[in-house]
């Protein structure tokens, strides 16, 4: 499944890096939103949601959709 983050809407709240550190840090380069870590981008492929789906229910403004 591809998860995408839509940098549009991150407020940059870092709830999602708080729980799902694994996955996602905050971007000082780019207003401090959201990527992952892994490619430093805003969409990611995985097998398993693992914390991810903590930082889907975390954030506020549900900037984090899943596409299967
Ligand atoms: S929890 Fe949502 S709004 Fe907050 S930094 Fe993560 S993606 Fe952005």
């Amino acid at each position: 499944m591809k998860i995408i983050i839509d940098q549009e809407e991150c407020i940059g709240c870092g709830s999602c890096a708080v729980v799902c550190d694994k996955y996602f840090e905050l971007d000082g380069d780019n207003d401090n939103n959201a990527h992952f870590k892994a490619n430093k981008g805003n969409e990611l492929e995985i097998d398993n949601l693992e914390c991810i789906q903590e930082a889907i229910d975390i954030c506020p403004i549900q900037a984090i959709e899943v596409k299967e």
